[in-house]
């Protein structure tokens, strides 16, 4: 084999393994028009390279926008020097269907693009290659992972009985409030609550019963607060509620309310009717309170007043004037 027909070869060879490589490959001339197309972007599109050759790029793909491509191109005409685009800023440069079994969830193939300036024998850049990353498989793993995580954040938050917030992050949104009225001194109250002789439930039915009296209650809280309330499950049978912009005369209104309702509501259990009734105290937020752990200890002693004073009532921490 002489040197030259063995160089020939190579050449070939090299052809072949550019047309059939798993990456696209685009080589565009400066008027954007495409001078090659490989065997990737043959498959995605389903436009044979002779029907594309001297094609402008944007006539064939008018998902690429223009003023941007061409802003980008132009830089690396100018430049020389290379260009990306990365799926978490541009999910895609040519919207091709995604193919792959594993990520069939994909609406389209995520792509990685690489722009590389190609020289002319005078060392003047009169080309530009494209590469085109089928990156789908990392986008997609990269998402759901974002999801899980996301989902775990919540469900670390969240109490497990009554979907409420639990006492770690219900103890957080407290801080959070009572650093917020430090600079704003808008009104704001802590309601917590109990419920009333609640052994005995758990000891006439049994504890499957008790915790369905828990979910009752956590229900018709849940239904009686706004959306800018705060609700947690604080213990065992013991919540408590931010009632944010709200004094200690509208929380009583809130607490009242939500009282009687349980007062009145009942739980059934199979053939039985269970009713309960819930104690309440309500502090609020003011200047003597040096602390969020001060504010709950206010509550706290308003509800143990409510206990002391018979259960199934409200009463208020009275405001230090
Ligand atoms: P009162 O508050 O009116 O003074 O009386 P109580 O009977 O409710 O008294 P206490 O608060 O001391 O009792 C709470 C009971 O709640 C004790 C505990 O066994 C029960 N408990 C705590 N957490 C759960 C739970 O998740 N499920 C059930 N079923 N019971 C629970
Ligand atoms: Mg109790
Ligand atoms: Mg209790």
């Amino acid at each position: 084999m002489t040197l030259e027909s063995s160089q020939l070869n190579e050449l070939h060879w090299l052809m072949e393994m550019l047309h059939n490589i798993d990456v696209g490959l685009v080589v565009l001339d400066k008027d954007y028009k495409i001078q090659i197309f490989n065997g990737f972007m043959e498959n995605h599109s389903g436009l044979l390279p002779r029907e594309v050759k001297g094609q402008l790029l944007f006539d064939l793909f008018d998902e690429i926008p223009q003023d941007w491509f061409k802003r980008k191109a132009e830089s690396v005409f100018l430049l020389k020097n290379k260009a990306f685009t990365i799926w978490e800023q541009r999910p895609y440069l040519f919207k091709f269907e995604s193919y792959r079994p594993v990520t069939g969830s994909a609406e389209f193939m995520y792509q990685n693009t690489t722009f590389i300036p190609l020289l002319s024998a005078s060392g003047e850049v009169t080309h530009l290659c494209l590469l085109v990353y089928d990156v789908t498989d990392t986008a997609i793993h990269k998402q759901s992972l974002e999801l899980a995580n996301q989902e775990l954040a919540v469900l670390s938050q969240t109490d497990g009985l009554t979907k409420l917030f639990n006492r770690n992050h219900w103890e957080h949104c407290l801080q959070a409030e009572y650093k917020r009225w430090s600079r704003s001194h808008h009104a704001s109250s802590l309601v917590m609550l109990d419920i009333d002789h609640f052994k005995n439930v758990n000891d006439s039915y049994g504890h499957m019963v008790g915790d369905e009296v828990i979910r009752h209650l956590s229900d018709l809280i849940r239904s009686h607060v706004r959306e800018t309330d705060v609700s947690g499950r604080y213990g065992g049978e013991e919540f408590a509620i931010l009632l944010s912009d709200t004094d200690l005369s509208n929380a009583k209104i809130f607490a009242e309310r939500l009282r009687k309702e349980v007062a009145s509501s009942v739980v059934k259990h199979n053939d039985i009717d269970i009713q309960y009734t819930i104690s309440i105290g309500i502090a609020e937020v003011e200047k003597t309170l040096s602390n969020y752990e001060a504010w709950i200890e206010c509550a706290d002693a308003a509800l143990y007043r409510a206990k002391e004073g018979g259960r199934n009532q409200v009463c208020l921490y009275p405001k230090q004037t």
